[in-house]
């Protein structure tokens, strides 16, 4: 058979590193996804890639693959522990491994974390591989539906990681792939961004397996970008002619744990469930926590978040600064009838702003007015300020033609008034 492939990865639209790595050979294909601070998932990612590798080039079978797995973990994790920097970083890997037989190649592939591997047969896309994620166990063990946990916030949280722990152990598949089938190895920053529909659609429609790879993580990058993509397709040949269709062969190899060298639960990380498990979620294993990793997804959710919340800040200040600009009110100044822009007191941070001054005096107008105009009347516009300041004027002409400008005979007159 004859097998080409492909690959491409970018870093996206929002990160500045990228933190996947991936490797391919014709026989051999990875692709890891690393987490940590610093640049701790580029060293985590990249180890892990070359230390598989190195150990899986003449593995002879899932057992000595299996084994590769755990001496990528150690050397992650020692790579940890030697630099403080780099402590706690760890990462993904999924690993298609191509076995030439003489009927078929026999695929194995091999996963930790929630890096995928899919395969096409008969237009059928198939996830072969199984998210070691906290929502991925949920949903495995029915607590929760795929509508849920496609928005779930702890989609981030993986419960497998290598290099973080002692006698980590990936899962294994073992796949019998026919002529005209495609295995596409890849990291979340493709299967957040893409469905599986318009996954399965780019390894139909493809030239082929480079530009599936790079068509991929094009369409990703384009649908948000908010990760590092990586993709890596195998192509299986066309399909032939006189080939009759035939079911899709792929079973899960269970294997003993290969045993390693690094000690069990070496690294302190805080276990954080998403919520508190009832007894019947005690079976599924509690999800790594993140904090010490810098994942896109926390780092964006609270960017989101800012920005939503700036953006209604923005809004607020711009609504309550066309308010105020809109607002009068006459009031005094020097004992001068003034028109103010903005609120009487002030809103917030905007003080009232002496607009205009006219030639009126508070004491030229009766006493009944001087309360009311020294706490501001308010007036829709400029123009109806003016108004109500030509109505105090007439008032006040009259005030001073029905009566003489001292207080005292007015207060004679009311009191004979009421007497
Ligand atoms: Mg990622």
């Amino acid at each position: 058979m004859n097998v080409t492939w492909g690959d491409a990865t970018d870093v996206g639209r929002v990160r500045r590193n990228n933190q996947d790595y991936l490797y391919a050979d014709g026989r051999l294909f990875v692709v890891a996804d690393g987490m940590g601070g610093a640049n701790g998932g580029e060293v985590a990612s990249k180890l892990a890639v070359e230390g598989f590798v190195s150990r899986a080039a003449g593995a002879p079978d899932g057992r000595a693959l299996k084994s590769a797995v755990a001496g990528a973990n150690e050397d992650v994790f020692r790579e940890g522990q030697a630099h403080n920097e780099l402590a706690g970083m760890g990462t993904t890997l999924v690993a298609a491994v191509v076995y030439d037989e003489p009927e078929a190649p026999r695929v194995l592939v091999l996963n930790v974390g929630d890096s995928r591997g899919y395969i096409l047969h008969d237009s059928d896309l198939t996830q072969i591989t199984e998210d070691h994620s906290w929502v991925g166990e949920l949903l495995r063990a029915g607590k929760l539906s795929p509508q849920e946990a496609e928005i779930s916030v702890s989609r981030h949280m993986l419960t497998r990681v290598v290099g973080v722990a002692g006698d980590l152990e990936p899962d294994m598949w073992e796949i019998r792939p026919r002529p005209g089938d495609k295995i596409l190895l890849c990291s979340d920053g493709i299967t957040n961004e893409l469905a599986d529909p318009e996954i399965g659609a780019v390894l139909m429609g493809g030239a082929d397996a480079k530009s599936m790879a790079e068509e991929l993580v094009r369409r990703a990058v384009e649908a948000g970008g908010l990760d590092n993509a990586t993709a890596v397709v195998i192509d299986f040949g066309p399909p032939e002619p006189e080939d009759v269709p035939a079911p899709l062969q792929i079973a899960r190899t269970e294997l003993p744990v290969p045993r390693t060298a690094v000690p069990a639960a070496p690294v302190t990380f805080t276990r954080q469930p998403a919520f508190s498990r009832g007894p019947d979620l005690m079976q599924i294993p509690q999800p790594l926590s993140r904090s010490n990793f810098t994942k896109a997804g926390t780092v964006l959710r609270i960017l989101a978040f800012l920005a939503a919340l700036a953006l209604v800040i923005g809004i607020g200040v711009y609504g309550i600064t066309n308010y105020v600009r809109g607002s009068y009110f006459v009031g005094v100044s020097n004992n001068r009838i003034a028109i103010y822009q903005g609120r009487p007191g002030g809103l917030l941070w905007f003080a009232p702003h002496l607009v205009a001054v006219r030639n009126l005096r508070l004491s030229d107008l009766p006493s009944a007015y001087a309360s009311e105009l020294r706490n501001g009347v308010s007036e829709p516009s400029f123009a109806a300020a003016s108004k109500y300041i030509s109505n105090l004027q007439a008032q006040s002409l009259q005030f001073s033609q029905a009566s003489p400008r001292t207080t005292s005979t007015t207060t004679t007159t009311a009191k004979s008034g009421a007497g």
